[in-house]
């Protein structure tokens, strides 16, 4: 009988070993951007296409590879970065099996440019299903742009068994967010089909997570740091008041790199004993450092599971460290211990906003910038000394507990302001416009609005043009808050509306505002989530003439400068004048 054993071809043995390292598009979007960070990228950008399923591209500053490397790179058990077993143990990079490559290669068409920054042209590889389908030289920028194009497409087994895009999409997500929290140094987009994600620039990590999770967050993040001989941890828990009833927000880093680690878990949790309700989850993010040779990574093909040689003993630091800091943050809270001047938290003016007007309760604490709480600083002092007279009293201390000169509405359409070095005059509907520009685009982003459920749902007729517009942008008015859904030919029926939208009945006539406005804003060359933000901003803001109160117009004036850029609104209008009381001096003596 003939012999039967036979060697598999590479290009199988390359797809068997993919199944490991590459589940679903998310897996490539780990594997590209652990790789480009190895090779020291500062600026690293993600374009996904249809969830990763039509194309994910990565493309980096990093050191970029010869025209050898970058067609060796592709062979199986390549790396550049062990040569020896023993190197296994030390490892400090991301990857260090050599298999990521080799193995997207067999189950997908890829296209890589590549330029080292001493070279002047660089290598353009076309690769599908292992085979080398083009290689020549190239102009391209110094680094790495990889575009894995068609995952699965020779295994449409594999291939029928991804899920929705909302749901590949959000696996992406956890890998993009994962890694830009271990890396907070090095600036990170990410773009889905054209439009912009997230823009992280290089920040300090309390700044990142800001960035990532909303403002809201920076109020809740209690710092850590411990170091024992074991190994150092730094990061933040959440206070125990904003655990959520989902887990998620959960994340280990381990020598910059993110783990699974179900024993250290349950060390946090275990510190928040007591503290939070059962069945919620608290926010962390801890980062623990220690001697790669006292843990073993490589027990996972994607690296995420480990062993720890002292186990027991790193469960015990983390819990007591997590307590610690706990019981500090009771004593002292919420110091900013960064001191970044964009987020140090004022812990002034929560005032309660009038239920008529558009303003977000979710921005009743509003932390604000360094810059502009010192435009208020010495006011107290400067002002005329607390006289008893009741003139003064009803002028300063209108709103009960005053804190600062009253603003003053005028025309009812601007706000004048006083502060330390004169004052402002602030357009109070490009302010407005500012404020909600912000919140919705956080809002689409990041954190969905909640919704108040309308008693009786109400049916919305539109004209077929609009109807058709205002389908397409369902999944943005569903993240600002509104339950909304077709109903039939050009009408649809709303359920309810964001939480902090109070003035109801006025639904219909934002909606046809928001159309319009986008009718007459074709031409604007935004990404569609930046575009609906800005509209909706604008339709839903104050208008000028509409009387505020002294309450409302602090609570404006404390959103505004909550915001991240309080200068102009979306559209690019001013949102304040400052007047300098020099100015004004000279003014005066002409
Ligand atoms: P590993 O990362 O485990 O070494 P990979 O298959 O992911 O294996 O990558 C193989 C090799 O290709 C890497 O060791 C590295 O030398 C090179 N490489 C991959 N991606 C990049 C990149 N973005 N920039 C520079 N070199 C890269
Ligand atoms: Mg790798």
């Amino acid at each position: 009988m003939a012999d039967i054993i036979q060697l598999l071809p590479d290009s199988i043995a390359n797809q068997i070993a993919a199944g490991e390292v590459v589940q679903r598009p998310a897996s490539v979007v780990k594997e590209l951007m652990e790789n480009a960070i190895d090779a020291g990228a500062t600026h690293i950008k993600l374009v996904v296409k249809d969830a990763g399923k039509q194309s994910i591209q990565v493309i980096d500053n990093g050191a970029g590879m010869s025209p050898t490397d970058a067609r060796m790179s592709f062979e199986r058990h390549s790396t550049s970065k062990i040569s020896k077993a023993e190197d296994l143990f030390a490892i400090k990079t991301l990857g260090f099996r050599g298999e990521a490559l080799a193995s997207i290669a067999a189950i997908a068409q890829v296209d890589l440019k590549t330029r080292q920054h001493d070279q002047e042209v660089g290598t353009h590889l076309i690769i599908e299903g292992s085979n080398v389908v083009k290689q020549e030289i190239c102009e391209t920028s110094a680094g790495t742009n990889f575009q894995v194009k068609n995952l699965f497409y020779n295994i449409p087994a594999r291939r029928k068994f991804l899920k929705s895009n909302t749901v590949e999409f959000r696996h992406i997500l956890d890998e993009f967010q994962r890694i830009v929290i271990a890396h907070p140094e090095i600036y990170f987009e990410a773009f889905h089909n054209g439009a912009e994600t997230y823009h992280l620039p290089p920040s300090t990590l309390r700044k990142r997570l800001v960035n990532l999770f909303g403002k809201a967050i920076n109020d809740k993040l209690v710092p850590i740091e411990e170091e024992t001989d074991l190994c150092k941890i730094t990061g933040f828990v959440g206070k125990p008041d904003a655990a959520k009833k989902s887990r998620g927000e959960q994340f280990f880093l381990l020598n910059e790199r993110f783990i699974k680690n179900a024993y250290l878990n349950h060390a946090v949790l275990l510190a928040y004993d007591n503290l939070i309700s059962p069945g919620t989850f608290p926010f962390y993010l801890l980062s623990i450092s220690m001697d790669p040779e006292r843990i073993d990574i490589n027990v996972h093909p994607t690296k995420q599971e480990v062993k720890f040689e002292d186990e027991t003993l790193t469960y015990n630091i983390i819990r007591s460290a997590v307590r610690y800091a706990l019981s500090q943050y009771n004593i002292a809270p919420s110091i900013d211990f960064e001191q970044s001047p964009a987020f140090s938290a004022s812990g002034s003016s929560a005032n309660p906003v009038s239920g008529k007007m558009l303003i977000p309760s979710s921005f009743s604490k509003p932390p604000v910038m360094d810059s502009w709480e010192q435009l208020y600083q010495g006011l107290e002092k400067t002002a005329a000394a607390p006289s008893k007279s009741t003139l003064t009293q009803l002028v300063n201390f209108e709103d009960g507990n005053e804190d600062r000169k009253a603003p003053v509405q005028i025309h009812q359409s601007y706000i004048l302001s006083q502060i330390k070095s004169g004052f402002l005059l602030i357009d109070q509907q490009n302010a407005h416009e500012r404020i909600l520009y912000e919140q919705y685009l956080n809002q689409i982003r990041e954190k969905p609005s909640s919704t108040q459920k309308l008693i009786f749902p109400k049916t919305l007729n539109f004209p077929t043009h609009e109807a058709v517009l205002l389908e397409s942008l369902l999944p943005y008015l569903q993240k600002i808050g509104f339950e909304i859904e077709g109903f039939g030919k050009d009408a649809f029926i709303l359920h309810g509306i964001p939480a902090h939208l109070s003035n109801l009945g006025a639904e219909e006539s934002l909606f046809h505002e928001l159309l319009q406005q986008f009718r007459m804003n074709v031409d604007l060359d935004w990404s569609e989530e930046k575009k609906l933000a800005a509209l909706m901003a604008r339709s839903s803001s104050l208008k000028k003439g509409k009387i505020m109160s002294v309450t409302e117009m602090k609570s404006l004036i404390d959103q505004l400068f909550a915001c991240e850029v309080p200068f102009k609104s979306a559209f690019g209008k001013k949102c304040f004048i400052t007047f300098e009381l020099d100015q004004l001096e000279s003014k005066f003596n002409q």
